[in-house]
């Protein structure tokens, strides 16, 4: 059962649980879950415009439905999964929901990304390209509709092989964006060794902004940064009409977070990012002086 489980990946270390029975019992549901093919689901959550609330993108947030234990959040068993050999098909899974999401407001005629958040180790696996451009392939989406939200960096023994899959990730035309931007790994040597599209300033720094000058400080580095390299900018974690008012004089242009949308389940995406581009202002148009 362990074998089947994937508890043979070396990077598996059950000393790093609590309890290991718990692991091995968290595992076979896992296991069960994809079966069942309506316990894994997406939330999904826009970005939108941080002055007109249009929205420019959609982040997909994965949630597990479990039988008995009610709604999971991704904290509670993705690192179960990024230990264990269930990480492709999870990975897989993952990528097919947020595809199909895709697609679904596509033909409503709104033409934005789906961003979907990356585990490190699946950049430590040679074969993650070609799982992803596979992927795009079955949903016949383009390549530049899917962002990948990538956050840790690894050990550097595995520099390598990550800068390889990175590269041709890159050059299959898919986005990459680094999240959680300014903490941890996510740092501004990230942004000179990875080849980004977009940063996304780390909820931390949003929630601190106003009552911390050096938070403040952090988020105007990063938007000058972004606009330095010519990436994009997107703030995490709004939850304020305050904090949006203070992004925009910053120069901030796009935003995540409660204060516009929470995440919602797959069948609601649809009418939510109608209702968004419904309410944004018209873009300005010029009065014609001899009109
Ligand atoms: P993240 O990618 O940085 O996602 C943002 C997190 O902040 C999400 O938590 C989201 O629900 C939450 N959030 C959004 N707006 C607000 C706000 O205004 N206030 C507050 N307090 N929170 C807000 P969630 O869904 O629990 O996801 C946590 C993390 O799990 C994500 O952080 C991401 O790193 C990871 N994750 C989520 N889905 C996946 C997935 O499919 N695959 C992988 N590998 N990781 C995932
Ligand atoms: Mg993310
Ligand atoms: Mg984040
Ligand atoms: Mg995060």
């Amino acid at each position: 059962r362990a074998k089947e489980l994937g508890l043979t990946v070396g990077t598996y270390d059950s000393s790093q649980d609590a309890s290991s029975t718990d692991h091995l019992a968290l595992l076979a549901e896992l296991q069960d879950a994809f079966a069942a093919d309506d316990q894994i689901v997406l939330h999904l959550q826009p970005a939108v415009d941080l002055v007109t609330a249009a929205p420019t993108g959609v982040e997909a947030l994965v949630r597990w439905r479990h039988p008995r234990r009610g709604q999971l959040s991704p904290g509670a068993f993705l690192p179960a999964v990024e230990r264990s050999e269930l990480l492709i098909p999870f990975t897989r899974r993952v990528l097919d929901l947020a595809l199909a999401a895709a697609a679904d407001w596509t033909a409503n005629g709104i033409n934005i990304p789906v961003s979907v958040n990356v585990s490190a180790r699946s950049l430590t696996d040679p074969t993650f390209p070609a799982q992803v451009t596979e992927a795009l392939r079955r949903h016949r989406t383009p390549a530049s509709r899917l962002v990948l939200e990538i956050t840790e960096s690894v050990a550097v023994s595995e520099q390598e092989v990550v800068d390889e899959v990175l590269a041709r990730l890159r050059s299959s035309g898919v986005q990459m964006s680094l999240d959680d931007f300014g903490t941890g790994f996510s740092s501004l040597a990230s942004v000179t060794r990875i080849p980004v599209d977009e940063i996304k300033i780390d909820r931390s720094f949003v929630d601190e902004m106003i009552d911390k000058p050096a938070a403040g400080a952090v988020v105007r580095g990063a938007v000058e940064l972004g606009a330095r390299l010519g990436v994009r900018v997107v703030a995490e974690g709004i939850e304020t009409i305050e904090q949006r008012a203070a992004l925009i004089e910053l120069g901030c242009p796009t935003a995540q977070g409660y204060h516009f949308c929470k995440p919602m389940p797959a069948d609601k995406i649809v009418q939510a990012l109608t209702q968004l581009m419904e309410d944004a202002p018209a873009p300005v148009t010029r009065l014609r002086a001899d009109g």
